[in-house]
Protein backbone atom coordinates (compact mmCIF):
# COMPACT_ATOMS: atom_id res chain seq x y z
CA UNK A 1 0.00 0.00 0.00
CA UNK A 2 1.30 3.61 -1.04
CA UNK A 3 1.09 5.75 1.79
CA UNK A 4 0.25 9.45 0.91
CA UNK A 5 -0.66 11.10 3.93
CA UNK A 6 0.10 11.34 7.53
CA UNK A 7 -3.11 10.23 8.40
CA UNK A 8 -2.77 6.76 6.19
CA UNK A 9 0.02 6.36 7.55
CA UNK A 10 -1.37 6.61 11.28
CA UNK A 11 -3.82 4.48 9.88
CA UNK A 12 -2.03 2.04 8.58
CA UNK A 13 -0.07 2.18 11.69
CA UNK A 14 -3.47 1.61 13.51
CA UNK A 15 -4.19 -1.51 11.46
CA UNK A 16 -0.84 -3.25 12.31
CA UNK A 17 -1.42 -2.97 15.89
CA UNK A 18 -4.64 -4.40 15.80
CA UNK A 19 -3.36 -7.17 13.92
CA UNK A 20 -0.46 -8.12 15.69
CA UNK A 21 -2.78 -7.57 19.48
CA UNK A 22 -5.15 -10.19 17.91
CA UNK A 23 -2.41 -12.53 16.36
CA UNK A 24 -0.94 -12.41 19.99
CA UNK A 25 -4.36 -12.84 21.80
CA UNK A 26 -5.01 -16.20 19.55
CA UNK A 27 -1.17 -17.33 20.18
CA UNK A 28 -1.48 -16.68 24.05
CA UNK A 29 -5.48 -18.05 24.16
CA UNK A 30 -4.29 -21.47 22.11
CA UNK A 31 -1.28 -22.18 23.97
CA UNK A 32 -3.06 -22.19 27.18
CA UNK A 33 -5.85 -24.17 26.19
CA UNK A 34 -2.99 -26.84 24.74
CA UNK A 35 -1.18 -26.65 28.26
CA UNK A 36 -4.06 -26.88 29.80
CA UNK A 37 -6.26 -29.49 27.78
CA UNK A 38 -4.08 -32.60 28.49
CA UNK A 39 -4.32 -32.03 32.63
CA UNK A 40 -7.72 -31.53 33.25
CA UNK A 41 -10.68 -33.46 32.10
CA UNK A 42 -13.86 -31.33 32.55
CA UNK A 43 -12.30 -27.96 32.06
CA UNK A 44 -15.45 -25.66 32.46
CA UNK A 45 -12.95 -22.10 32.18
CA UNK A 46 -12.12 -22.94 29.01
CA UNK A 47 -15.06 -21.07 27.74
CA UNK A 48 -13.45 -17.31 27.28
CA UNK A 49 -10.37 -18.63 26.35
CA UNK A 50 -11.89 -20.62 23.25
CA UNK A 51 -13.73 -17.31 22.35
CA UNK A 52 -10.53 -14.82 22.66
CA UNK A 53 -8.70 -17.65 20.36
CA UNK A 54 -11.88 -18.21 18.07
CA UNK A 55 -13.20 -14.54 17.43
CA UNK A 56 -9.13 -12.85 17.21
CA UNK A 57 -8.38 -15.71 14.77
CA UNK A 58 -11.59 -14.54 12.54
CA UNK A 59 -11.17 -10.94 13.05
CA UNK A 60 -7.35 -11.16 11.63
CA UNK A 61 -8.55 -13.60 8.84
CA UNK A 62 -11.10 -10.76 7.63
CA UNK A 63 -8.37 -7.89 8.24
CA UNK A 64 -6.08 -10.34 5.75
CA UNK A 65 -8.51 -10.51 3.42
CA UNK A 66 -9.58 -6.78 3.38
CA UNK A 67 -6.11 -4.58 3.01
CA UNK A 68 -8.10 -1.82 1.91
CA UNK A 69 -10.55 -2.07 4.75
CA UNK A 70 -10.77 0.44 7.68
CA UNK A 71 -11.23 -1.46 11.33
CA UNK A 72 -11.94 1.54 13.56
CA UNK A 73 -12.24 -1.61 16.00
CA UNK A 74 -8.99 -1.35 18.51
CA UNK A 75 -10.79 0.06 21.78
CA UNK A 76 -13.61 -1.94 21.53
CA UNK A 77 -11.62 -5.28 20.65
CA UNK A 78 -8.81 -4.34 23.62
CA UNK A 79 -11.81 -3.82 26.34
CA UNK A 80 -13.66 -7.22 24.89
CA UNK A 81 -10.68 -8.99 25.49
CA UNK A 82 -9.64 -7.64 28.30
CA UNK A 83 -13.27 -8.46 29.78
CA UNK A 84 -12.88 -11.77 28.80
CA UNK A 85 -9.80 -12.78 29.75
CA UNK A 86 -10.80 -11.50 33.16
CA UNK A 87 -13.70 -13.69 33.15
CA UNK A 88 -11.30 -16.52 32.28
CA UNK A 89 -9.04 -15.60 35.64
CA UNK A 90 -11.91 -15.84 37.81
CA UNK A 91 -13.27 -18.77 36.56
CA UNK A 92 -9.75 -20.34 36.84
CA UNK A 93 -9.26 -19.20 40.17
CA UNK A 94 -12.30 -20.83 41.06
CA UNK A 95 -10.65 -24.20 40.09
CA UNK A 96 -7.37 -22.97 42.52
CA UNK A 97 -7.54 -26.66 43.68
CA UNK A 98 -4.06 -27.14 41.57
CA UNK A 99 -2.67 -23.25 41.57
CA UNK A 100 -0.16 -21.37 43.46
CA UNK A 101 -0.29 -17.93 45.33
CA UNK A 102 1.67 -16.89 42.06
CA UNK A 103 -1.16 -17.46 39.82
CA UNK A 104 -3.18 -14.16 39.80
CA UNK A 105 0.32 -12.16 39.45
CA UNK A 106 1.61 -14.51 36.56
CA UNK A 107 -1.88 -13.99 34.70
CA UNK A 108 -1.72 -10.47 35.00
CA UNK A 109 1.85 -9.83 34.02
CA UNK A 110 0.78 -12.21 30.70
CA UNK A 111 -1.74 -9.52 30.04
CA UNK A 112 0.34 -6.85 30.22
CA UNK A 113 2.86 -8.13 28.27
CA UNK A 114 0.31 -8.31 25.15
CA UNK A 115 -0.46 -4.98 25.77
CA UNK A 116 2.83 -3.44 25.94
CA UNK A 117 4.04 -5.44 22.80
CA UNK A 118 0.70 -4.47 20.57
CA UNK A 119 -0.63 -1.57 22.14
CA UNK A 120 2.53 0.30 23.11
CA UNK A 121 1.33 3.51 21.30
CA UNK A 122 -2.33 3.62 22.03
CA UNK A 123 -3.06 4.35 25.38
CA UNK A 124 -6.68 4.38 25.86
CA UNK A 125 -6.27 0.37 24.09
CA UNK A 126 -4.06 -0.36 26.41
CA UNK A 127 -6.13 0.45 29.93
CA UNK A 128 -9.04 -0.75 28.37
CA UNK A 129 -7.51 -4.13 27.88
CA UNK A 130 -5.24 -3.74 31.38
CA UNK A 131 -8.33 -2.58 33.70
CA UNK A 132 -10.83 -4.89 34.15
CA UNK A 133 -8.44 -7.75 34.90
CA UNK A 134 -6.13 -5.64 37.03
CA UNK A 135 -9.47 -5.25 39.25
CA UNK A 136 -10.17 -8.51 39.22
CA UNK A 137 -6.96 -9.43 40.69
CA UNK A 138 -6.75 -7.18 43.28
CA UNK A 139 -10.07 -8.78 44.32
CA UNK A 140 -9.89 -11.89 44.08
CA UNK A 141 -6.05 -11.22 46.04
CA UNK A 142 -8.22 -10.55 48.63
CA UNK A 143 -5.01 -8.22 50.16
CA UNK A 144 -2.75 -11.10 49.76
CA UNK A 145 -0.05 -9.17 47.06
CA UNK A 146 -1.27 -5.89 46.90
CA UNK A 147 1.85 -4.27 46.95
CA UNK A 148 3.15 -6.34 44.69
CA UNK A 149 -0.30 -6.60 42.11
CA UNK A 150 -0.45 -2.44 42.04
CA UNK A 151 3.38 -2.32 41.45
CA UNK A 152 2.57 -4.54 38.12
CA UNK A 153 -0.19 -2.36 37.30
CA UNK A 154 1.37 1.20 37.73
CA UNK A 155 4.92 0.16 36.64
CA UNK A 156 3.75 -0.07 33.10
CA UNK A 157 1.03 2.31 33.19
CA UNK A 158 3.63 5.13 34.25
CA UNK A 159 5.75 4.41 31.41
CA UNK A 160 3.23 3.93 28.73
CA UNK A 161 1.31 7.60 30.26
CA UNK A 162 4.71 8.93 29.41
CA UNK A 163 5.69 6.86 26.36
CA UNK A 164 2.10 8.77 25.11
CA UNK A 165 2.74 12.13 26.38
CA UNK A 166 5.98 12.01 24.37
CA UNK A 167 4.41 10.38 21.43
CA UNK A 168 1.83 13.31 21.06
CA UNK A 169 4.84 15.77 21.33
CA UNK A 170 6.66 14.14 18.45
CA UNK A 171 3.28 13.60 16.41
CA UNK A 172 2.26 17.50 16.86
CA UNK A 173 5.21 18.10 15.09
CA UNK A 174 5.42 15.85 12.45
CA UNK A 175 1.97 17.34 11.81
CA UNK A 176 2.93 21.04 11.99
CA UNK A 177 5.90 20.08 9.60
CA UNK A 178 4.06 18.12 7.05
CA UNK A 179 1.91 21.20 6.86
CA UNK A 180 4.71 23.07 6.20
CA UNK A 181 6.28 20.87 3.98
CA UNK A 182 2.63 21.00 1.69
CA UNK A 183 2.01 24.66 1.72
CA UNK A 184 5.70 25.19 0.76
CA UNK A 185 5.37 22.81 -2.39
CA UNK A 186 2.11 24.60 -3.63
CA UNK A 187 3.96 27.60 -3.10
CA UNK A 188 6.65 26.45 -5.12
CA UNK A 189 4.42 24.73 -7.19
CA UNK A 190 2.73 28.13 -8.69
CA UNK A 191 5.73 29.71 -8.76
CA UNK A 192 7.14 27.30 -11.10
CA UNK A 193 4.11 27.91 -13.37
CA UNK A 194 4.94 32.12 -13.43
CA UNK A 195 7.26 33.97 -15.07
CA UNK A 196 9.02 36.34 -12.94
CA UNK A 197 9.78 38.97 -14.85
CA UNK A 198 6.07 39.77 -15.80
CA UNK A 199 4.26 37.95 -13.08
CA UNK A 200 2.15 36.28 -16.63
CA UNK A 201 2.03 32.55 -16.96
CA UNK A 202 5.05 30.93 -18.71
CA UNK A 203 3.90 28.23 -20.72
CA UNK A 204 4.06 25.33 -17.81
CA UNK A 205 1.24 27.65 -16.11
CA UNK A 206 -0.42 27.98 -19.87
CA UNK A 207 -0.74 24.21 -19.99
CA UNK A 208 -2.52 23.69 -16.55
CA UNK A 209 -4.75 26.41 -17.04
CA UNK A 210 -5.57 25.29 -21.01
CA UNK A 211 -6.61 21.92 -19.04
CA UNK A 212 -8.90 23.25 -16.82
CA UNK A 213 -10.30 25.72 -19.27
CA UNK A 214 -10.98 22.47 -21.58
CA UNK A 215 -12.53 20.54 -19.35
CA UNK A 216 -14.73 22.88 -17.69
CA UNK A 217 -15.66 25.61 -21.21
CA UNK A 218 -17.55 23.91 -23.63
CA UNK A 219 -17.93 27.71 -25.72
CA UNK A 220 -15.36 28.48 -28.53
CA UNK A 221 -11.96 30.04 -27.34
CA UNK A 222 -9.32 31.70 -29.71
CA UNK A 223 -5.75 31.64 -29.19
CA UNK A 224 -3.82 35.25 -29.28
CA UNK A 225 -0.23 35.82 -30.08
CA UNK A 226 1.00 39.26 -29.68
CA UNK A 227 5.07 40.24 -30.55
CA UNK A 228 6.24 43.57 -30.46
CA UNK A 229 7.47 44.98 -32.48
CA UNK A 230 11.39 45.79 -33.62
CA UNK A 231 12.44 44.16 -29.80
CA UNK A 232 15.59 43.73 -30.87
CA UNK A 233 15.93 47.19 -32.00
CA UNK A 234 14.77 48.70 -28.69
CA UNK A 235 17.56 46.46 -26.84
CA UNK A 236 20.08 47.77 -28.79
CA UNK A 237 19.51 51.06 -28.37
CA UNK A 238 18.13 51.45 -25.13
CA UNK A 239 20.36 48.31 -23.24
CA UNK A 240 18.23 45.19 -21.63
CA UNK A 241 17.31 46.17 -18.37
CA UNK A 242 15.63 48.79 -19.78
CA UNK A 243 14.64 46.39 -22.64
CA UNK A 244 13.11 44.56 -19.07
CA UNK A 245 10.89 47.43 -17.82
CA UNK A 246 9.51 48.12 -21.33
CA UNK A 247 8.08 44.04 -20.92
CA UNK A 248 7.00 44.34 -17.94
CA UNK A 249 5.09 47.59 -18.52
CA UNK A 250 3.59 45.50 -22.16
CA UNK A 251 2.75 42.97 -19.97
CA UNK A 252 0.93 44.69 -17.63
CA UNK A 253 -1.14 46.85 -20.40
CA UNK A 254 -2.01 43.19 -21.97
CA UNK A 255 -3.31 41.62 -18.88
CA UNK A 256 -5.78 45.06 -17.83
CA UNK A 257 -6.71 45.09 -21.55
CA UNK A 258 -8.70 41.79 -21.52
CA UNK A 259 -11.39 39.64 -19.10
CA UNK A 260 -10.06 38.50 -16.07
CA UNK A 261 -11.23 35.20 -17.43
CA UNK A 262 -8.98 35.29 -20.13
CA UNK A 263 -5.23 33.04 -19.78
CA UNK A 264 -2.50 35.74 -20.52
CA UNK A 265 0.61 33.85 -20.99
CA UNK A 266 4.43 35.03 -21.74
CA UNK A 267 5.21 32.66 -24.49
CA UNK A 268 8.34 33.69 -25.51
CA UNK A 269 10.94 36.37 -25.01
CA UNK A 270 8.98 39.33 -26.37
CA UNK A 271 6.33 36.81 -27.47
CA UNK A 272 3.30 36.59 -25.23
CA UNK A 273 -0.22 34.07 -25.94
CA UNK A 274 -3.79 34.93 -24.61
CA UNK A 275 -6.80 32.20 -24.03
CA UNK A 276 -9.32 34.42 -24.79
CA UNK A 277 -12.54 32.35 -23.60
CA UNK A 278 -15.63 31.63 -24.67
CA UNK A 279 -15.30 34.39 -27.43
CA UNK A 280 -16.31 34.57 -31.31
CA UNK A 281 -14.41 36.38 -33.91
CA UNK A 282 -15.39 39.45 -33.60
CA UNK A 283 -15.16 39.62 -29.61
CA UNK A 284 -11.50 38.02 -30.18
CA UNK A 285 -11.04 40.99 -32.94
CA UNK A 286 -12.16 43.42 -30.25
CA UNK A 287 -9.99 42.13 -27.39
CA UNK A 288 -6.82 42.27 -29.42
CA UNK A 289 -7.64 45.72 -31.19
CA UNK A 290 -7.92 46.71 -27.20
CA UNK A 291 -4.19 45.24 -26.60
CA UNK A 292 -2.93 46.85 -29.67
CA UNK A 293 -4.16 50.44 -28.15
CA UNK A 294 -3.10 49.94 -24.71
CA UNK A 295 0.31 49.14 -25.89
CA UNK A 296 0.55 52.03 -27.78
CA UNK A 297 -0.97 54.24 -25.17
CA UNK A 298 2.13 53.07 -23.06
CA UNK A 299 3.94 55.04 -25.13
CA UNK A 300 7.25 53.84 -24.28
CA UNK A 301 9.82 56.02 -26.97
CA UNK A 302 11.50 53.48 -29.53
CA UNK A 303 13.76 55.60 -31.28
CA UNK A 304 15.45 54.19 -33.96
CA UNK A 305 18.30 56.58 -35.19
CA UNK A 306 17.50 60.43 -35.32
CA UNK A 307 15.01 60.25 -38.45
CA UNK A 308 12.58 57.47 -37.28
CA UNK A 309 11.26 57.74 -34.03
CA UNK A 310 7.48 55.92 -32.76
CA UNK A 311 6.37 54.19 -29.64
CA UNK A 312 6.48 50.51 -28.78
CA UNK A 313 4.14 48.74 -30.67
CA UNK A 314 2.55 44.92 -30.83
CA UNK A 315 1.51 42.90 -33.22
CA UNK A 316 -0.90 40.39 -33.28
CA UNK A 317 -2.72 37.23 -35.12
CA UNK A 318 -5.28 34.91 -33.63
CA UNK A 319 -7.08 32.15 -34.72
CA UNK A 320 -10.25 29.53 -33.18
CA UNK A 321 -9.30 26.95 -31.19
CA UNK A 322 -10.86 23.45 -33.07
CA UNK A 323 -11.38 20.42 -31.32
CA UNK A 324 -8.95 20.86 -28.58
CA UNK A 325 -6.46 21.37 -30.98
CA UNK A 326 -4.13 24.12 -29.15
CA UNK A 327 -1.23 23.49 -31.08
CA UNK A 328 -3.26 23.55 -34.81
CA UNK A 329 -4.88 26.60 -33.13
CA UNK A 330 -1.19 28.20 -32.15
CA UNK A 331 0.53 27.98 -35.51
CA UNK A 332 -2.86 29.63 -37.15
CA UNK A 333 -2.65 31.79 -34.89
CA UNK A 334 1.40 32.62 -35.68
CA UNK A 335 0.48 32.30 -39.65
CA UNK A 336 -1.82 35.09 -38.65
CA UNK A 337 1.00 36.97 -36.93
CA UNK A 338 3.48 36.40 -39.23
CA UNK A 339 1.34 38.05 -42.19
CA UNK A 340 0.62 41.21 -39.61
CA UNK A 341 3.96 41.68 -39.01
CA UNK A 342 4.61 41.60 -43.60
CA UNK A 343 1.84 44.30 -43.25
CA UNK A 344 4.18 46.82 -41.77
CA UNK A 345 3.72 46.10 -38.00
CA UNK A 346 1.46 47.61 -35.13
CA UNK A 347 -1.08 45.45 -36.39
CA UNK A 348 -3.62 42.28 -36.46
CA UNK A 349 -4.72 39.65 -38.23
CA UNK A 350 -7.42 37.18 -37.53
CA UNK A 351 -6.66 33.52 -39.24
CA UNK A 352 -11.17 33.17 -40.19
CA UNK A 353 -9.72 36.67 -42.64
CA UNK A 354 -6.62 35.12 -43.57
CA UNK A 355 -8.53 31.96 -44.63
CA UNK A 356 -11.64 33.32 -46.24
CA UNK A 357 -9.35 35.73 -48.11
CA UNK A 358 -7.15 32.94 -49.67
CA UNK A 359 -10.37 30.53 -50.96
CA UNK A 360 -11.95 33.51 -52.52
CA UNK A 361 -8.42 34.64 -54.38
CA UNK A 362 -6.55 32.88 -56.97
CA UNK A 363 -3.89 31.17 -56.13
CA UNK A 364 -0.91 33.48 -57.96
CA UNK A 365 -2.16 36.65 -55.99
CA UNK A 366 -1.27 35.20 -52.59
P1 LIG B 1 9.88 41.77 -34.93
O1 LIG B 1 9.16 43.05 -35.06
O2 LIG B 1 9.98 41.06 -36.26
O3 LIG B 1 9.30 40.90 -33.91
O4 LIG B 1 11.34 42.12 -34.54
P2 LIG B 1 12.05 41.88 -33.17
O5 LIG B 1 13.32 42.64 -33.15
O6 LIG B 1 11.10 42.14 -32.05
O7 LIG B 1 12.27 40.33 -33.22
P3 LIG B 1 13.55 39.48 -32.94
O8 LIG B 1 13.06 38.08 -32.82
O9 LIG B 1 14.59 39.74 -34.02
O10 LIG B 1 14.11 39.97 -31.57
C1 LIG B 1 13.48 39.74 -30.39
C2 LIG B 1 14.27 40.44 -29.32
O11 LIG B 1 13.64 40.35 -28.05
C3 LIG B 1 15.65 39.89 -29.19
C4 LIG B 1 15.86 39.75 -27.69
O12 LIG B 1 17.04 40.41 -27.28
C5 LIG B 1 14.66 40.42 -27.10
N1 LIG B 1 14.28 39.77 -25.86
C6 LIG B 1 13.77 38.55 -25.71
N2 LIG B 1 13.56 38.28 -24.40
C7 LIG B 1 13.94 39.36 -23.71
C8 LIG B 1 13.98 39.70 -22.33
O13 LIG B 1 13.60 38.93 -21.44
N3 LIG B 1 14.46 40.93 -21.98
C9 LIG B 1 14.89 41.81 -22.92
N4 LIG B 1 15.32 42.98 -22.52
N5 LIG B 1 14.86 41.50 -24.21
C10 LIG B 1 14.42 40.31 -24.62
MG1 LIG C 1 9.33 40.99 -31.90
MG1 LIG D 1 9.48 37.39 -31.51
Amino acid sequence: MKLQTYDELLHSKHRLSLMLFLFLNTATSLFSLSSISGKIAACSFLLPTIIIAFTSAVIVIWMVLRPSGKFPILNTVALLTGLLWTWQIVLKFESVFYFDGSFLVISLISIFFISAIALGDHLLAFCLHTAPPSVAVLVLDHGENTLLILFTVALPLIGFTLNHLMQRRQDRFTRRLMHQLYEEKETYSDLSMLDPLTGLYNRRGLKNRLETVLENHAGSHYVLLLDIDNFKAYNDNYGHAMGDQALARVSVAIRDAVRSRDIVTRYGGEEFLVLLTNVNESIAMKLSERIRQYVLNLEIPHRFNDLVATNVTISAGFAPLFEDDFDAAVANADRALYLAKNRGRNNILSYDQIAKTSLTQPADAM
